[in-house]
């Protein structure tokens, strides 16, 4: 598995397969790649001729607080994960191969303010500027996001319509491990009383879903009921539990499709996200 670490060279690899006709999957990764990654990276191969898996650590959509340091990376397990699923090269640029002194951003007004972007102001705007700069670099035909990281998938589908970007984004269902948790390269900060106490997302969602199909219709009731869930695990305490419209994010009172149930929950120090989309 080839891994490239310039701009320069991404491009004319990319360049020689669409002189050849062939079409172009993006997997927009920060790396520590597992099973859900992996996901995602074998529905782009199946999809497209030649998959491009971007292996980043953006400094840009960490705050000043956040584990930017500590994130954990292992490229050459990344490379075996990558190359098993599918892709044909890895990108995985150094933090100043990607910015020199750049004074250009991309932001976004209301869908970035809400939800995770109450703790975290500048994340999506990193992560807009990122995926803006990734999808010039690699000009892919298609470009593959988790479920997992919802409010960053409808967050990336508005950028791609407001500014024109010729590329088909795809969502892809949540990889969970066996016991519920959802696959997270933050999981491995978890000691293993952490690890047990995280499971009150994932089931705290699954009451919550569960009372909204056997009828209920108040949102409130179903947030209370998982928050109620959450608290009653001394680990854990809440950033959000939220529903919301799942086609632009604003919270809805009473229960109306496509809605969005996502949460961000500390377990310890570790800040899991975790949801459910009901179509
Ligand atoms: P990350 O490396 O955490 O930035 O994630 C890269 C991509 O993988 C994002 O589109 C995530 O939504 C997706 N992803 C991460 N974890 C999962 C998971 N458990 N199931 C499905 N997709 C995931």
């Amino acid at each position: 598995m080839k891994i490239v670490k310039t701009v320069d060279e991404i491009r004319a690899i990319v360049k020689a397969w669409k002189k050849e006709g062939l079409s172009v999957g993006l997997v927009p990764t920060m790396g520590y790649l597992h099973e859900g990654h992996k996901s995602l990276i074998v529905r782009a191969s199946k999809e497209n001729d030649r998959v491009v898996v971007s292996d980043f650590v953006n400094p840009t959509q960490f705050g000043p607080n956040e584990d930017f340091e500590s994130y954990p990376r292992d490229i050459d397990a990344d490379a075996v994960l990558a190359q098993d699923a599918g892709a044909s090269v890895i990108f995985n640029p150094e933090a100043d191969e990607m910015y020199q002194d750049a004074l250009t951003f991309i932001d976004m007004n209301k869908i970035t303010k809400v939800l995770c972007g109450k703790t975290r102001p500048i994340h999506f705007s990193g992560v807009c500027t990122v995926v803006g700069k990734l999808f010039n670099i690699v000009a892919p035909d298609r470009a593959y996001f988790g479920q997992k990281d919802a409010q960053q998938l409808c967050v990336i589908k508005k950028m791609v319509k407001d500014l024109n970007f010729d590329i088909e984004i795809v969502g892809c269902p949540i990889i969970r491990e066996e016991d519920g948790l959802a696959k997270s390269s933050r999981n491995t900060y978890l000691n293993k009383e952490e690890r047990q106490a995280a499971l009150c997302l994932s089931k705290s969602l699954c009451e919550g879903k569960k009372l909204i199909e056997n009828g209920e219709t108040s949102t409130e009731k179903v947030v209370n009921r998982i928050k109620g869930i959450i608290e009653s695990e001394p680990l854990a305490r809440i950033d959000y539990v939220e529903i919301v419209d799942w086609n632009n994010l604003e919270a809805i009172d009473t229960v109306k499709t496509p809605l969005l149930c996502a949460m961000a929950v500390y377990i310890g120090k570790t800040r899991l996200i975790d949801n459910f989309i009901m179509e």
